[in-house]
């Protein structure tokens, strides 16, 4: 029998997790001790980057992310519409300003060749924040050969870990590697993959990014004697920036880093049901995702479009199966129209919420 109500997510606690919890509660250190960078080294080597650094949650990183990066105030970058609205937010943080690129109609991920026009119309953009919608890489290399060596890549890469694209060499491109993206972020929000309550990382490739980042995750305040620019003695720090307080706790980290070590079984999981939902739904009057081997996709959400969508949704709710729409493109929020964006601006992410192939989408989580 199935449980009722379906919830929108679930996520699984084993009793490893509770007992890496309990250990925590039980030592000296709640927050800033040995699970933090016990998790940033397993993720590291889990996303195949080379520096990674934990924070409070995954906004925090894209925000850190941004200023590490080096983007200032008036500084243009580029994001898509589809998506949750942090991955556009954090360029407003910096003060900065956000360009929105139209998404091909099929996957949801960014359209390259309007990125490809964006860059012509705005060669001065400081760098790309693609997202890696539902689950699928996002081909960076594809990006990098568009906006050139002077540009960052900030992957958001909440919907995908475990995920990955082959590159024209044959090489496995990680969510979250650096190969051809300067940086990318991760969620552990409790719907994600990695569900910690509340956290997440940077990955990024240089350490001066990751050291920057450090740095801010905690106020802009440094002990490092390498850093400082007097010393005083062992008990010295100097706060050299503005920074903030984007730190993880030790609890939360543990939680994390438990559930990374069966990281692949459970993306093993997710993509049987996703075979079980591409077959049982086969016959419906349904567009199905398009999920192919070579992807590498990390079925963070299973998307379905069809023409009565409100319909379905009202029904699955009335049965106790909750889903969601994802996503109301980020610039049709009352808060984006009063920046001055319009209404059909970006047809493509509209029409993916509209109607365009008759076939408006509805989201279900693994549950
Ligand atoms: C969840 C999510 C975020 C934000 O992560 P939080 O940990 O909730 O701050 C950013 N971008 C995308 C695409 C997400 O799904």
């Amino acid at each position: 029998m199935v449980k009722l109500p379906i919830p929108y997510s679930t996520q699984e606690i084993t009793s490893a997790d509770i007992s890496a919890v309990t250990k925590i509660l039980k030592s000296t250190f709640l927050t800033q001790g040995p699970a933090i960078s016990a998790l940033e080294k397993s993720f590291a080597t889990y996303t195949d980057s080379n520096h990674c650094v934990a924070v409070a949650n995954g906004t925090a990183a894209l925000h850190l992310g941004i200023l590490s990066l080096g983007v200032a105030a008036g500084q243009k970058v580029i994001t898509s519409p589809l998506t949750f609205a942090a991955s556009a937010n954090c360029i407003l943080y910096a003060g900065a300003q956000v360009i929105f690129c139209d998404i091909d109609e099929e996957t949801g991920l960014m359209n390259l060749d309007i990125l490809q026009e964006l860059i012509d119309l705005h060669p001065d953009c400081k760098g790309v924040i693609p997202v890696n919608y539902a689950g699928m890489s996002t081909n960076t290399e594809k990006i990098r050969k568009i906006i050139g060596k002077n540009k960052f890549i900030l992957e958001d890469a909440c919907h995908s870990p475990g995920g990955y694209f082959i590159d024209s060499e044959g090489d496995k491109v990680k969510s979250g590697s650096n190969k051809y993206a300067d940086a990318a972020i991760f969620s552990f929000h409790a719907v994600k993959h990695i569900a910690a309550g509340e956290g997440g990382v940077l990955t990024c490739k240089n350490k001066k990014i990751a050291v920057q980042a450090l740095k801010l995750r905690s106020h802009g305040i440094t002990k490092n004697s390498h850093e400082l620019i007097e010393n005083h003695g062992g008990w010295y720090y100097e706060m050299q920036a503005l920074g903030y307080n984007y730190r993880l706790t030790d609890i939360q980290a543990a939680l994390a880093l438990s559930q990374l070590q069966r990281a692949d079984q459970m993306l093993a999981r997710r993509k049987l049901l996703a075979e079980r939902y591409l077959h049982d739904l086969v016959n419906l009057p349904l567009k199905l995702p398009v999920i192919s081997e070579e992807i590498g996709h990390a079925y963070h959400l299973f998307v379905i479009r069809l023409a009565q969508r409100t319909e379905l949704y009202d029904y699955l709710k009335k049965q106790q199966i909750l889903c969601q729409i994802h996503y109301i493109p980020v610039h049709l929020h009352p808060y984006y129209q009063s920046l001055g964006f319009k209404k059909g601006q970006f047809p493509k992410a509209e029409f993916f919420l509209r109607n365009m192939y008759k076939y408006p989408f509805i989201s279900f989580y693994d549950g």
